[in-house]
């Protein structure tokens, strides 16, 4: 299997070699050149499998025998280990056909772990086999910090450095990056905004010649190949659960970076029969402006209660645009380069395709907090704000209510007390048991200025391995 940049000039690379790398020397993303597709009958044979072993189903056709099967499968293993619910994506009903996938039962709390836990293990694995050591670099408002560094924590050939802006982040999100005290995992605190973090890390990934020879930069965001294939599996869970493939099944996802909803996307095109696909936005509506009215424009950034979807522009739309526009990566790079200007048009063609393969619907916080309200009333399910987007953008888009609609639950309610509580829930929901003692653990973070100086000669100095 080889991977190829969705701007067409970047040497094709494989599997492994995707891994370790981040953006395309052209400016694009990798994507397999090539998806596997399964057969009904295939799909049909993989009911009743465990996660795990429906993880290798889906997986090994992207990892193409460079990594030999039983390899393959003790990652999945290790990777699903630390999740607390054995059914590692539970479904739970709240409404009529109407279902909650439980993705945030990882050691964050949030769905970033499926891919992370497993990303940790196979960056390790390929870094053993080549005798090479990696320095993980990345910025974070949230969630992806602290799954980054769960996946990381007991990497023998990985410092992770995660930055985020001092005082800027929850107690919550904070306490769950600086309490693992492992000594390759690295917290800075930076006295800056999210902007500032993000510009620290695109910078440093520019020009690495602060680290000492041998060692490279890593990205772990959702620019990484092996996240999105992770994510891929819990769309034929979900679809085996309820009946699939012999009848389809219909996803709401809460979108930021597109990333997780690119996933079902592609569960669609390797044969998974889905309905509707559902991009559920907060008041960052990027992609809901661009598939309903052609507006793919950049607007300036709402901080809401669901400040993992707070995004200006989603990241891996570009991968969606590669497929929309038949693949030709010429017309994508010119297409970004357009975007420079801060808007682009997609042509009559990629835009009817768009409409057919997506629902979208865009939440404020005040109808957002209703849907809290609402499902606890009816059934006492508490969702956290993110996921209660994608329950609105799934009733308000609906078509057919013999099919099946999944939600997917991006993260536990516990997360985000404050809008918990603005929904008029009297208690903080309670952190689970693993966790319940997060506010008493030691933290370890360092808080450094705003200075590319600074922070590289405190990365130099703090290399564990
Ligand atoms: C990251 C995140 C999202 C957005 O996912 P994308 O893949 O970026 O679209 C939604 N909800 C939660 C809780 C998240 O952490």
């Amino acid at each position: 299997m080889k991977y190829i940049s969705t701007r067409g000039q970047a040497p094709s690379l494989s599997f492994e070699e995707v891994v370790l790398t981040g953006l395309a020397s052209d400016g694009g993303l990798y994507v397999p050149e090539k998806l596997p597709e399964f057969s009904r009958e295939e799909i049909a044979s993989w009911a009743g499998l465990s996660y795990q072993e429906l993880a290798f189903k889906v997986m090994a056709p992207f990892v193409d025998g460079e990594i030999p099967d039983e390899d393959l499968r003790g990652l999945i293993d290790k990777a699903y280990q630390s999740f607390r619910h054995q059914g590692i994506a539970p479904l739970v009903q709240t409404g009529h056909n109407e279902w909650i996938l439980e993705l945030f039962q990882g050691p964050t709390l949030a769905f970033k772990d499926f891919a992370l836990q497993f990303l940790g293990h196979l960056l390790d694995y390929i870094l053993q086999k080549r005798d090479q050591k990696v320095v993980v670099m990345g910025a974070t408002s949230g969630d992806t910090g602290s799954a980054a560094i769960e996946g990381c924590r007991r990497c023998e050939n990985i410092d992770i450095f995660i930055l985020h802006p001092h005082n800027r982040v929850s107690n919550v999100q904070r306490r769950q990056m600086t309490t693992v005290l492992e000594d390759n995992v690295h917290n800075i605190a930076l006295d800056g905004n999210f902007d500032d973090c993000q510009n620290m890390v695109k910078a440093s990934f520019a020009d690495q010649s602060f680290l000492p020879e041998g060692r490279q930069l890593v990205a772990v965001n959702s620019i990484n190949w092996a996240r999105i294939m992770a994510q891929i599996v819990y769309y034929f869970y979900a679809s085996l659960a309820l009946g699939g493939p012999h009848r389809p099944v219909s996803f709401s996802v809460p979108t930021g970076n597109f990333g997780d909803i690119f996933a079902g996307y592609l569960a669609k095109r390797m044969g998974l029969p889905i309905d509707q696909l559902v991009i559920a936005t907060n008041s960052n509506d990027i992609l809901h402006r661009a598939i309903s009215s052609n507006d793919h424009s950049k607007q300036e950034l709402h901080h809401t209660l669901s400040p993992s979807m707070d995004i200006m522009v989603s990241s891996n739309f570009e991968r969606m645009l590669f497929d929309l526009y038949d693949r030709d990566g010429a017309a994508i790079a010119q297409l970004m380069e357009d975007f420079k200007s801060g808007a682009m048009h997609l042509s009559d063609s990629a835009l009817s395709r768009a409409r057919e393969l997506f629902a979208s619907h865009k939440v404020d916080d005040d109808r957002m907090l209703e849907v809290i309200r609402d499902v606890f009333e009816n059934t006492e399910y508490l969702l956290d704000p993110h996921t209660a987007i994608g329950v609105d953008a799934a009733r308000a888009t609906r078509k057919d209510h013999s099919i099946p609609m999944v939600c997917l639950a991006t993260a536990h309610p516990a997360k985000f007390p404050e809008a918990v509580q603005k929904a008029g829930q009297e208690e903080d929901p309670k952190l689970p048991h693993h966790m319940a003692d997060l506010f008493d653990r030691e933290e370890r973070y360092e808080v450094l200025p705003n200075d590319a100086e600074t922070v590289h000669e405190f990365m130099r100095g703090h290399l564990a391995c």
